[in-house]
């Protein structure tokens, strides 16, 4: 509660008790109050969300600079230009791709069109009828469908946000959530809302709020997150901030005192904003096939077993209704095309040749363990096999590749192995391939190792014109402390013989030695065995060391 509170403030031995006003508290006060009464009451069904600073408004030192023309969003691409950066990174769906790109070359070429009728005429450009060229793709998980729509966000650069339609029928607040979306782009562009109504909504798993059945989730039909996404799709202005969020509106509420009562602009329009909508449409095959059949067009269906682009030619917007969207919201999406499902050969070419393709992905991360991954084209046509089996499309790469060099990345990391080759042999037995190679990997370590120990000596020779060697107990121990303790060999040396050229000097000045042979005990116990041979040289007649 914010209740009027009593002060007590102590002066000296007296306490003044006096009654005031309560300042009104800062908005985290408010804040922390209204989430514990909201806790209290509605228990943890009812939460605050982090508020973001949508945009700057004040004038003074927070400002930001206002963007420069140059600064905002330029459109000037060519269909053939987005298919040709698709191409890099999406392997098949060129029939997608084309349609693609040459809606959103459509639609931006548009909103330029009416950017600059605005700076003439701005009546006119309100009035200027325009079709949006939103887009249905059709097609199953994984083939390539939010890739292809987040690359072309990133050539054209502008914001990007993907939802699934299920969450909307799912909370219940279906206006709210879906608008959302919108304040997401704002979000995604930084607070840039000029360049957020530029931005591309995706929406997947539309098909799953086709109306057939009409309930889906609690109360929310079908039909009504068609309605709501409707006039989405369609022009209206969305606030800034969400009237569910009680902490933005606080916010605003505040900002607009600190102002004076004056407005800012708090809303932010979809006429701009591409939609591209996705789902699998499972039965629209069989919608189609069946009034093939039927009229007899010659086509037969049976041979293909999935929907693909030749098949969709016969698809109708009727297909669409029948399927349980509404003809209003169908309308509004012109642009339909498939993502077509994907095989084994494709799946082996999106290794090979995709610019974003997991092979570089996992050559990063072996290269982070030191070790220098390659891949053998038999070994990557098992794997986009085995993929090609699991029926997710591309995304079945990533469970092959999880399964199939987890253990390699725990083990070798570390071994000492610096090449990995993946031959068909390491895809078919990869538990047999990893005990060979880890084996392997230990020998190289080794050797390694000894070589360094080598270096040491010698080096040791040059700078002290003192010859020391390590007999092969002492390489063997040298070995086997570098593992254990985790420690380079020249640190390993420095550190164990770090008297030694004051030692063996003295024993030279005594005894004219200049060759000393190092054993495992000096490894060991490399003072003791110093410290052993100095006091012989002293004392040629002393019991000699046995070690
Ligand atoms: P969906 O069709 O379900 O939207 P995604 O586009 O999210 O599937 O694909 C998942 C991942 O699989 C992508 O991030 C990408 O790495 C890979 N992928 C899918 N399809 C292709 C494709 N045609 N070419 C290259 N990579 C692809």
């Amino acid at each position: 509660m914010l209740g009027y509170g009593l002060s007590t403030h102590c002066f000296g031995s007296e306490i003044i008790i006096m009654t005031q006003n309560p300042p009104f508290p800062s908005p985290e006060e408010l804040k922390s109050k209204l989430a514990e009464f909201m806790k209290t009451n509605f228990g943890d069904k009812v939460s605050f969300t982090a508020y973001t600073e949508p945009e700057t408004v004040e004038a003074g030192a927070e400002e930001k600079p206002p963007r420069l023309e140059s600064e905002q969003f330029v459109f000037d691409f060519l269909p053939r230009d987005i298919k040709a950066h698709l191409d890099r990174f999406v392997i098949q769906q060129d029939e997608a791709k084309k349609v693609l790109s040459i809606a959103v070359c459509d639609h931006y070429n548009h909103v330029n069109f009416l950017r600059q009728l605005e700076k003439q005429d701005a009546a006119r450009a309100e009035e200027t009828e325009y079709a949006k060229q939103n887009v249905i793709l059709v097609g199953p998980t994984g083939v390539g469908k939010t890739y292809l729509i987040k690359h072309i966000a990133e050539l054209i650069k502008v914001p990007f946000v993907k939802a699934d339609a299920t969450k909307f029928s799912e909370t219940g607040y279906v206006g709210g959530d879906v608008e959302d979306l919108v304040r997401e782009l704002v979000d995604k562009a930084d607070g840039d809302v000029q360049l957020a109504q530029f931005g591309i909504i995706y929406i997947d798993e539309i098909d799953k709020i086709a109306a057939a059945g009409n309930m889906v989730g609690r109360d929310v039909s079908g039909r009504g997150v068609q309605t709501t996404l409707l006039k989405l799709m369609e022009e209206t202005e969305v606030p800034l901030r969400s009237a569910n969020d009680l902490q933005a509106q606080l916010q605003a509420a505040f900002e607009f005192q600190k102002r004076g009562g004056k407005a800012k602009r708090e809303t932010i329009s979809t006429r701009h904003i591409l939609f591209v909508v996705s789902g699998a449409f499972d039965r629209l095959k069989q919608q189609v096939s069946r009034r093939l059949v039927q009229g007899q067009i010659g086509f037969n269906t049976e041979t293909r077993p999935v929907m693909d682009n030749e098949l969709f030619q016969y698809v109708t917007t009727q297909d669409f209704i029948e399927y349980g969207f509404e003809p209003e919201f169908i309308g509004r999406l012109p642009v339909r095309v498939v993502c077509e499902e994907l095989g084994a050969d494709d799946l082996y070419k999106i290794m090979k040749f995709s610019e974003g393709s997991i092979l570089r992905q996992y050559e990063r991360a072996f290269r982070a363990y030191g070790i220098e991954i390659s891949f053998e084209d038999e070994a990557l046509r098992l794997m986009a096999a085995a993929a090609a089996l699991e029926k997710t499309g591309a995304r079945g790469l990533l469970t092959v590749w999880e399964k199939l060099f987890r253990d390699y990345k725990y083990y070798l990391a570390g071994s000492g192995l610096s090449q990995l080759r993946v031959s068909a042999e390491l895809v078919r037995e990869p538990k047999r391939v990893l005990d060979r190679l880890m084996a392997e990997g230990h020998k190289q370590e080794e050797a390694a190792l000894e070589q360094s120990a080598l270096v040491f000596a010698e080096r040791f020779g040059k700078e002290h014109g003192l010859e020391i060697s390590f007999d092969e107990s002492a390489r063997a121990r040298l070995i086997e402390r570098a593992q254990a303790e985790r420690m380079t060999m020249p640190d390993l040396c420095a550190h164990l013989f770090k008297d030694y050229q004051f030692g063996l000097s003295l024993i030279q000045k005594n005894t004219g030695q200049r060759n000393f042979v190092l054993n495992r005990a000096a490894v060991d116990a490399p003072d003791k065995f110093l410290s052993d041979l100095v006091v012989q040289s002293h004392y040629p007649l002393a019991p000699a060391e046995k070690n």
